[in-house]
């Protein structure tokens, strides 16, 4: 009941999958309750630390690699309970975290991509991005920020700059989170219920919750064009959030395990250095 072998796969984007077809609620590839991911997560965190810990290493031996976490999703989806609780189990020494929020004055006087480019993890660590350059195509489109012919051009430039990071070096792992809309009023409800959690809510979520049915279309879009052999997407249902934790940490192992790393070997003489320590 506590395998998760399974998670990663089960909920890898396929062409023709839809955004309305998905039960936010749904725990693909995982066949265990609430009980038991809280069994087997901590074996799974530990992993993951592990195999950072090894990037962060290859990296100083000289490997250039990166990983770069993309986390999509309406507000209340989780993001940040990832980066908390995902990304919190790794060494913070290895990672990159950004938030992209509305452009600043700076930002918008530049090519949207250039505070993308800014961001990008350096060798050996994994990047986090919390909202990306697909707000580009997200929120841009849903509120006309843009022309449809600007936003449009965006899906296809995207994959090329997505392309150019592959080939560098970076695995990107990108994941969309999907919650119902009425768990999205629950989570903002908590939110006005507890003034310790007042600071995460912000009066234009309503406005967006409003336009969920121009979002479902935007994301529709997202990942019928900007899913690629290179840089899939990943379709996280987010209602049960012990789920998208636990979905994220085996998305980011695999992509680890892929890059089939070893600790670089030392580059000095390990015993002519045990003999200067001891008789030092
Ligand atoms: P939060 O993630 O809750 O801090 O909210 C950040 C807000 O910034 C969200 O409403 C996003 O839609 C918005 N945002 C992020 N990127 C852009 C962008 N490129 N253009 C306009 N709004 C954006
Ligand atoms: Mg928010």
């Amino acid at each position: 009941m506590t395998s998760t072998s399974g998670i990663a796969d089960a909920v890898r984007f396929r062409a023709g999958n839809k955004v309305a077809d998905i039960d936010p609620s749904a725990t693909p590839g995982f066949r265990g309750s609430k009980a038991d991911a809280a069994t087997v997560l901590p074996e799974r965190s530990d992993r993951l630390a592990g195999l950072q810990e090894m990037l962060y290493a290859s990296w100083k031996g000289g490997d250039k690699r990166s990983i770069l976490l993309v986390l999509q999703g309406m507000d209340a989806a989780g993001k940040g309970g990832i980066v908390k609780h995902v990304v919190g189990a790794v060494n913070p020494m290895g990672v990159r975290y950004t938030a992209f929020g509305k452009p600043t004055a700076e930002e918008r006087a530049h090519h949207y991509l250039w505070r993308i480019w800014r961001a990008l993890p350096p060798a050996g660590h994994i990047g986090v991005f919390d909202r990306s350059h697909y707000e580009d195509v997200l929120v841009v489109r849903v509120h006309n920020l843009a022309p449809p012919a600007v936003w449009n051009a965006r899906y296809d430039e995207i994959n090329a700059f997505e392309r150019e990071l592959v080939d560098a070096g970076t695995t990107l792992v990108k994941v969309a989170m999907f919650l119902s809309l009425d768990e999205q009023r629950k989570q903002l409800l908590e939110r006005l219920d507890d003034p310790t959690k007042h600071w995460k809510y912000n009066p234009g979520d309503i406005d967006e919750r409003l336009k969920w049915p121009q979002y479902q279309e935007a994301y529709q879009a997202m990942l019928d064009r900007t899913s690629t052999d290179y840089a899939p997407w990943h379709i996280v249902p987010a209602n049960r959030r012990w789920y998208s934790r636990l979905a994220v940490t085996e998305l980011l192992i695999q992509a680890l395990e892929a890059l089939d790393l070893s600790y670089p070997l030392a580059d000095f003489d390990v015993e002519a250095e045990r003999r200067r320590l001891l008789s030092s």
